[in-house]
């Protein structure tokens, strides 16, 4: 298979490049070059398999040129060994809501599903090809824990994460900072998540910068991550979906990864209506689908600290998209941004974009209220981030089934939750030490100097 960046649709890549640059050269991130599409027979064939045997399937579609399916099997069965339920996700039902739970690996957020992988990916290509790498993330919560539980104590890596100072829950923060192993190395930035991913982003284009320490990323610009995550697409619709049906996908949205692994899921032929941008006050995503501009604002700090989010950097890959794949039409656009702080989409392209999404945000009141309802009616409790995905799906009442993506673990969440619901929720078993144990991090200010004086100190091997 071969990869384009979104900048550039001439110049080919590899999976291996694609996984370990995580961010082209040129700005852009990597698309492949033609998507897979199952077959109605294939789809037939893959309905009954477990979580780990689809993901085999779906993992190597993309990767081929790098692993054999051995390989794959292998990644896949050490990284979901230590998940707390076999299927890896678990699926509820609640009237005409289907909870998918995606929160049952070691940090208790959906990230550890596409990361656990990863991590096992890195070792692989890294003595495939006699490598070291630093790794630099921003996070805005989630990430950066289960980067930090997928890289630590592995050879040849180190990782640096950022993280803004204050802005993200206390549970959150200890998944990180606990942890001790001489390759993590914890930045708190005394400021949001925006300006967090901006600095990793300077430094990613920063090329004598990003050479020098061999600098890599696993943002989730990093493709790998979203085709990890179109396995549970798959896997939810042949649980839940009865013969052909469309059913919609309610996704929790910041940064446009996740809801994208829904729209190529559709792409390869799975018969997706709509997929469903759930955001909280950070609306952007909203407001550039119902007018066509895409315009960052400035970034409101929310009980779903997650998705606090106004430059949802996968959104390009959509664009793209809509734009027929030309990389002149998105260069023109992205200079647009720069220039003028926002881009317009054209009629078509938003057409085209509306087909397959709708967008609703969800203000904090009714996220509590969302809380104190599944509590009081569904006797669940569920965290903020998953409460906007239910409450956004509520107010558009579509037709047919809706899966909503529960994105977090209420006790990571667990002062809202307790505010809303008067129960403090509480973490799974082996997991509450973290509480306890002492944190190790650096407190930088926004100095991009600082920042990398910082890491050229620690990258060495
Ligand atoms: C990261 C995250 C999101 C947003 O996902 P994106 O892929 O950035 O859109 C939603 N909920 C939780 C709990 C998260 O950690």
């Amino acid at each position: 298979m071969d990869y384009i960046s979104t900048r550039n649709s001439q110049k080919n890549f590899t999976f291996k490049d694609v996984f370990l640059k995580g961010l082209a050269s040129d700005g852009g991130l990597f698309v492949p070059k033609k998507i897979p599409k199952f077959a109605s027979q294939e789809l037939e064939n893959l309905k009954n398999l477990s979580y780990k045997e689809l993901a085999i399937k779906i993992i190597l579609k993309f990767c081929k040129d790098e692993f054999n399916e051995k390989e794959i099997r292998d990644l896949v069965n050490s990284s979901y060994k230590n998940f707390r339920v076999d299927d890896v996700v678990k699926i509820k039902k609640f009237g005409k809501i289907n909870l998918l739970e995606l929160f049952h690996g070691p940090t208790l957020a959906f990230k550890d599903i596409a990361m656990q992988v990863i991590g096992n990916m890195y070792e692989k290509i890294l003595k495939k090809n006699n490598l070291k790498v630093n790794i630099v993330v921003a996070t805005s919560g989630d990430t950066g824990a289960a980067a930090i539980s997928a890289i630590r104590d592995r050879k040849n890596m180190k990782i640096f994460v950022l993280h803004p100072e204050n802005k993200i829950s206390e549970v959150q923060r200890k998944f990180m900072t606990t942890v001790d192993s001489n390759n993590v190395f914890n930045i708190a930035l005394a400021s949001n998540f925006d300006e967090c991913q901006k600095f990793v982003k300077l430094m990613f284009a920063d090329n004598d910068f990003r050479n020098s320490i061999n600098m890599t990323g696993v943002n989730s610009i990093n493709w790998s991550r979203i085709v990890i995550q179109i396995v549970y697409y798959f896997f939810s619709y042949f649980k839940i979906a009865k013969e052909n049906e469309k059913i919609n996908y309610s996704v929790p949205t910041g940064n446009f990864g996740d809801i994208f692994a829904g729209y190529i899921a559709k792409k390869m032929g799975l018969p997706i209506n709509k997929l469903i941008i759930a955001t909280n006050s950070n609306d952007i995503l909203k407001r550039a689908i119902s007018t066509g501009i895409y315009k960052p604002l400035k970034v409101e700090h929310t009980i779903s600290p997650s998705m606090d989010i106004q430059v949802a950097s996968n959104f390009e890959r959509l664009v793209f998209d809509a734009c027929s794949c030309s990389s002149d039409k998105m260069i023109k656009l992205m200079n647009d941004l720069d220039e003028r702080g926002e881009f317009k989409l054209e009629k078509n392209q938003l057409e085209k974009i509306s087909k397959n999404f709708c967008s609703e945000s969800l203000s904090e009141q009714e996220t509590k209220s969302v809380i104190k309802d599944m509590h009081n009616k569904q006797k669940i409790l569920v965290d903020p981030h998953t409460a906007v995905a239910i409450g956004v799906a509520n107010k558009m009442s579509l037709e047919g089934n809706t899966v909503i993506l529960a994105t977090a673990h209420p006790s990571k969440f667990s002062e809202t939750v307790m505010k809303a619901t008067g129960i403090k929720p509480d973490l799974p078993e082996n997991l509450e030490n973290i509480l306890v144990t002492k944190e190790k991090y650096e407190k930088l200010p926004k100095d991009l100097k600082k920042i990398k004086n910082y890491i050229l100190e620690r990258c060495n091997y």
